[in-house]
């Protein structure tokens, strides 16, 4: 693939022009955990959250984006990682919008996440860690994947044959196994607000 005759084009309209007219500041929160942990659940209250007070968000979630942009990968290891990369460049250009992005997606393996946090600017990046236990996860199976799993149905699935690699210092700590949802999306909303992202 050559990229030589591919030029950046500068867009006419800058990013701060649009980071002031949406007064916020722009950012990736990036959930994390196993499936059924309660990413989309909270990633969603926390939109709602966002837009009650007049922020722009977009969520980017798993298994929506499976069914467009990155239909064609599976759940290989390998897959995981360009599934998860591609993620990583349309949170970019979301930011570049000057949105807030919320991503709900498994992103079992650190290096991975390390890795979309490096496309991003120092401060673009909040890794929200959504701390369940695989006991509780796989008593809510919102999906009916877990039991799929275990009759051997589903392979590398995350947690039951495949890895996940729970994040050393998340940025936001959210165990839902005590927690309401709307508990845990106003944890992630003061975070916002105590930071300065809200202005
Ligand atoms: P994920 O996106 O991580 O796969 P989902 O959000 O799809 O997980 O599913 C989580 C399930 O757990 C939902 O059915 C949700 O209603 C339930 N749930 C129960 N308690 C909580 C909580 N405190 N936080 C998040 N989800 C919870």
């Amino acid at each position: 693939m050559s990229e030589v005759n591919v030029v950046w084009h500068e867009h006419t309209v800058s990013h701060q022009e649009r980071v002031a007219l949406k007064q916020q500041q722009p950012v990736v929160l990036w959930f994390t955990g196993l499936s059924g942990s309660g990413k989309s659940t909270i990633a969603n209250a926390v939109e709602r959250l966002l837009l009650d007070k007049g922020k722009h968000s977009y969520l980017l979630d798993g298994d929506n984006v499976r069914h467009g942009l990155n239909k064609d990968l599976g759940f290989s290891d390998t897959d995981r990682v360009e599934n998860i990369r591609r993620i990583g460049e349309v949170a970019k250009l979301f930011v570049d919008s000057g949105s807030i992005v919320l991503t709900a997606f498994i992103s079992p393996f650190r290096a991975d996440r390390s890795q979309v946090r490096n496309l991003l600017a120092e401060g673009q990046f909040i890794e929200v860690f959504i701390d369940t236990s695989l006991e509780t996860c796989e008593s809510r199976d919102p999906k009916g994947l877990y039991k799929k799993a275990r009759a051997g149905e589903i392979k590398h699935f995350t947690g039951i044959d495949s890895d996940y690699e729970a994040p050393m210092a998340p940025d936001i700590h959210v165990k839902t196994d005590a927690m309401t949802v709307e508990q845990c999306a106003i944890k992630v909303l003061e975070y916002l607000d105590v930071k300065g992202y809200l202005r």
